[in-house]
């Protein structure tokens, strides 16, 4: 299908400039673009813009890529897998761009300047002191013929400037904000082409905007102010811009600021940002997907779960909100608790591994064959919204029995039992436990029920000292599958190191 407002293949392009990790905003961009041109049918592609070599940082392609594919935004076209319009990554292009400099430079709409660093340093300097607005002077837009080719005679480095009009206004189209006009007298003089021959970002973009065909180009707001520089060099060269749609920003969850490019701390509570943060902490490639494509845009106010398809076949670019939203993290543990609920057990402890292994140094391998885990991962399923929290659940199976802390030792006591009652409990148990056969839930269960009113004490006041002996927590997944992931021998050492320590209360 065709985009009807411009009758074009829709052709989109995320295109992040590799300078640092992926974080949850440009992530949301380049979700948006892969459910616009699924939507269509159209292409996404992945643009590397990396002209800005003093900010480029070498590890960040990777984890962007990671980041990407961990979302499932396969690209069409792009640095690894190639198409029709490669190299896909700016550096690559670098004669390409000079070439298109100097057509601009043949037409007039760009000229060279030789002003030094120190030179523009001490005209912003001037400017401030007369409390006048700083920017390029056009000095060099001025220079006469002799006075060009003498700099030119002298080898002086030179970038090349776009020749703005001095004069009118330029109007471009947003399509979620409708047409913006600017008074050319405000715009700069932009730099096109560096010193160093490599373009900046006002011509790298739009030489390529236009080269790989883009219909559509989603990107920040941030990057509203530069779209009349932008219509220029369009202009310039004699093409189209393409249809342009500012995302709105990204509040921090507290939607009092605007969403950090790192981890922040707002009233005491720690706010993820960066992409490789969420997949450490064990948020689900579907919960994300779920919940960023709702940041800015809207599925169904009525609907919170919802499947890929389903959001591909309504998403719509014109109908994306133009106001800031606010990141509503409670919803993506929401989201992400009834993703984890819908995983098969197998599922979840295959996702769990990675995370698991990291946070008890035990070898994915090992966990693998872990019966532990194949019976406690049941029993925490509706108890975790992000997967690293599992560990909080069930650490206490991976300890040795002399590891367990009792910080609070009336944490044994058992409900309404004094601490030679619950001796007495935990006594009959351990005789109990040594001989129960099979040592399974439903069995254990059911002799401890017993011997509870044998003993004329509550199931609770029975079953309480022995959750806490084994895990030393007041809260555990269900105590009678905790018993059999930690096995008879684990047990019985548990309880008796348990009876010591009530004994030192009594
Ligand atoms: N390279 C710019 C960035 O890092 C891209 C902006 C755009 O999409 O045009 O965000």
């Amino acid at each position: 299908m065709s985009n009807p407002a411009t009758a074009r293949p829709v052709r989109v392009r995320f295109a992040p400039s590799p300078t640092g990790e992926l974080h949850l905003g440009g992530l949301r961009t380049a979700l948006f673009d892969y459910l616009w041109a699924k939507h269509t049918g159209g292409t996404f592609i992945l643009r590397i813009e990396d002209t800005d070599q003093k900010r480029y940082d070498p590890k960040s392609l990777e984890s962007l890529m990671r980041g990407l594919r961990w979302l499932g935004l396969e690209w069409d076209e792009g640095p690894d897998v190639g198409g029709p319009h490669a190299p896909y990554i700016q550096t690559e292009r670098a004669a390409i761009y000079q070439q298109h400099a100097q057509k601009l430079l043949d037409s007039g709409a760009a000229y060279r300047c030789y002003c030094t660093a120190e030179r523009l340093d001490e005209m912003r300097e001037e400017q401030r002191r007369r409390k006048q607005p700083t920017g390029y002077d056009r000095r060099c837009r001025h220079l006469s013929p002799a006075e060009r080719a003498s700099q030119e005679a002298a080898g002086l480095p030179s970038v090349i400037r776009l020749a703005v009009p001095l004069e009118g206004k330029t109007t471009f189209a947003d399509l979620i904000r409708g047409d913006i006009t600017v008074e050319n007298r405000q715009l700069q003089d932009e730099v096109l082409l560096k010193s160093d021959g490599l373009p900046t970002y006002h011509l790298a973009a739009m030489v390529d905007d236009h080269l790989m065909e883009i219909s559509h180009v989603l990107r920040g707001e941030e990057w509203l102010p530069t779209a009349p520089i932008h219509k220029l060099v369009m202009e310039a060269f004699g093409w189209e811009l393409p249809v342009l749609v500012h995302l709105p920003v990204i509040l921090d969850p507290s939607g009092k600021g605007k969403m950090s490019k790192r981890k922040k701390v707002v009233e005491g509570k720690e706010f993820l940002a960066l992409v490789h943060e969420f997949i450490s902490a064990g948020y689900l490639p579907d919960a994300m997907f779920n919940f960023l494509t709702n940041v800015g845009w809207n599925y169904d106010p009525e609907i919170e779960i919802f499947e890929r398809e389903e959001a591909i076949a309504r998403f719509d670019v014109a109908r994306i909100n133009p106001k800031a939203s606010a990141l509503p993290y409670e919803k993506l543990d929401w989201i992400n608790s009834q993703y984890i609920r819908q995983l098969t057990p197998a599922a979840l402890k295959e996702q769990l591994i990675p995370i698991l292994s990291k946070q008890l140094k035990i070898a994915p391998a090992k966990l693998q064959n872990d019966a532990r885990l194949d019976i406690l991962v049941p029993q925490i399923q509706e108890r975790i919204k992000r997967l690293d929290e599992a560990i909080g659940w069930i650490d206490w199976a991976y300890k040795t029995a002399d590891e367990i802390v009792y910080e609070d030792p009336s944490l044994l006591l058992g409900r309404k039992l004094d601490a030679a009652q619950s001796i007495a409990v935990l006594e009959d148990g351990a005789a109990l436990l040594q001989t129960v056969e099979p040592f399974l839930p439903d069995d254990i269960q059911a002799a401890f029920r017993e011997r509870a009113a044998a003993m004329g004490v509550s199931a609770g006041g029975y079953f309480g000292p022995f959750r806490a002996v084994i895990t030393g927590k007041k809260v555990s997944p269900p105590l009678f599958e905790s018993l059999q992931a930690l096995g008879r021998e684990e047990v019985l050492r548990r309880v008796a190191r348990g009876i010591e320590v009530l004994g030192e209360l009594t």
